[in-house]
């Protein structure tokens, strides 16, 4: 038992073994209803997920929800904002669903997103990012924002290595620093700095790339770009996005083209009478201006290419394949805005994800029904992105679609693509039809104010 609680009787455990989920006609599904608005929202998705399995499947599947118990609902029951058994029921049952939690003011509580972040070491933060005909947004052209991020989940200045201002700490750093690195150098730590350590390794960001490039090879995704500041972080940033292009090409070589490679390939697609030095000057337009050695450079680069992919992805075959670039980050967000039809999927660090996901949300009007997903190997915690609204809390009012949606990413995440495809044209026909909640209905013009129960009843009308 969890908390005295059973699990349903009636369902059956995911289970994972090499890489792959066996997901049983009813799988238990552990769910933290949330707090403030989540009581709302959770039992309208809820109903909504349910409607979908049940159109899709007949009678053949269903999901038997299991409720758990964390926040102020795990408080009130068992004095205890964050019960053991709660945890463990996400480990043990693998795929979860969850509310957004009050973080209780003052210190001393673990956070469950930190504590399941960890102990299930989920360190993929994917957050889908498309518009819905009709939600409010700044943009002129919303709809071609249709992106996939991939945001690494444990590492970078989130790892949490910092030295406050003023401590001894921080003393013992900045004279280690100052001494044993930076001795020969005129680079010197200030006295009243505090400090933080960035860690980014090989194991990290590979695994959060290939992630990205399973995905867009799983989902029919056309690019997938490294978001990165590599300009200025070389060996943090800058070797994020290396071993990026590592994991492309050496783990996903025929499934793959980099874009200098297809500069490459397009070139001589072009013209096929050009040379290696010729296809050069194409790839590095400043080259005649350059030392001689970094001429010799491309040039072996160009020939490299040539020989080893240019059978398998030459003749136009180039562009069927999965498109790989990088972008520096703060290029990234202007593209978003400029010319978001050509980005697809993205794989960033840590900190670039929490901003980048937060902007791509807004630019569609999606803040509030932004769905979002921590994935680990054979692990996966589907949340709100927005918190407990405590205000609209109880009053049938606020937006489900984030739930919702969290809804149409876990039947995605179990292979329940049927399931999920319901959900997601019901409420884009039932967006579209103008009947939202109170939130969406105040930018649009026409609209009809629904319940967050009607909107609802309304999703799975429309399926
Ligand atoms: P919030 O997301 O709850 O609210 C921000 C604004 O968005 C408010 O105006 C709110 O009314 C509106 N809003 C949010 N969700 C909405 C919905 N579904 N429909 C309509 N309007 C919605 O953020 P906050 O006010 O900063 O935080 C409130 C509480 O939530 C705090 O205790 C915070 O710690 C917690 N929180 C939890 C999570 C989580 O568990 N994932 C995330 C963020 C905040």
């Amino acid at each position: 038992t969890y908390n005295g609680v059973r699990p349903p009787d009636a369902g059956q455990p995911i289970q994972y073994s090499n890489g792959s989920y066996t997901v049983p006609n009813h799988p238990i599904v552990p769910f933290i209803e949330g707090d403030g608005s989540g009581r709302d929202i959770w039992k309208n998705a809820r109903a909504v997920m349910d409607a979908a399995v049940e159109q899709a499947y007949g009678g053949n599947r269903r999901v038997e929800w299991f409720e758990i118990l964390a926040g102020e609902k795990a408080y009130r029951l068992h004095n205890d904002w964050l019960p053991q058994d709660s945890v463990q029921a996400c480990i043990d049952y693998r795929v979860s669903i969850k509310g957004p939690l009050t973080t209780p003011v003052g210190g001393g509580i673990r956070s469950l997103n930190v504590t399941l972040r960890q102990t299930m070491d989920l360190y993929q933060c994917v957050r889908p990012v498309r518009h819905y005909p009709g939600v409010p947004s700044p943009m002129s052209n919303p709809d071609e924002v249709d992106v996939v991020i991939f945001r690494e989940n444990t590492e970078d200045i989130y790892a949490g290595i910092e030295f406050k201002e003023g401590s001894a700490d921080v003393a013992r750093l900045r004279e280690f620093v100052n001494t044993e690195l930076l001795g020969n150098t005129k680079k010197r730590l200030r006295d009243d700095a505090g400090l933080g350590i960035k860690p980014i390794s090989v194991h990290g960001s590979k695994r959060l790339v290939r992630a990205a490039l399973q995905y867009a090879v799983d989902r029919g995704r056309k690019v997938v770009t490294i978001v990165h500041k590599g300009n200025i972080q070389k060996f943090t940033e800058g070797a994020f996005r290396e071993w990026g292009y590592e994991v492309a090409t050496e783990e996903f070589r025929d499934k793959v083209v980099t874009e200098r490679e297809s500069w490459i390939l397009g070139a001589l697609e072009k013209d096929a009478n050009a040379t290696p030095e010729s296809i050069a000057a194409i790839v590095e337009p400043g080259i005649s201006f350059a030392p001689a050695s970094f001429g010799e450079k491309i040039v072996a680069e160009v020939k490299s290419v040539l020989a080893s992919i240019g059978k398998t992805h030459g003749n136009g075959e180039w562009k069927r394949k999965i498109l790989v670039n990088d972008r520096i980050c703060d290029a990234m967000f202007q593209d978003l805005l400029l010319k978001p039809s050509e980005y697809d999927v993205l794989a960033t660090t840590n900190l670039n994800g929490d901003y980048l996901s937060d902007a791509a949300a807004a630019q569609v009007g999606g803040l509030g029904i932004a769905p979002g997903v921590n994935i680990g190997d054979g692990f996966a915690v589907f949340e709100a992105t927005h918190g407990t609204a405590p205000r609209l809390a109880d009053q049938d009012v606020v937006n489900p679609g984030s739930v919702i949606l969290c809804g149409v990413l876990l039947f995605q995440h179990l292979g329940w693509n049927e399931a999920a495809k319901l959900i997601e044209d019901a409420m884009e026909q039932t967006i579209q039809q103008k009947f939202v909640t109170v939130d969406f209905a105040k930018g649009m013009e026409g609209a009809t104010t629904a319940k967050t129960s009607e909107f609802a009843a309304r999703i799975i009308q429309n399926m």
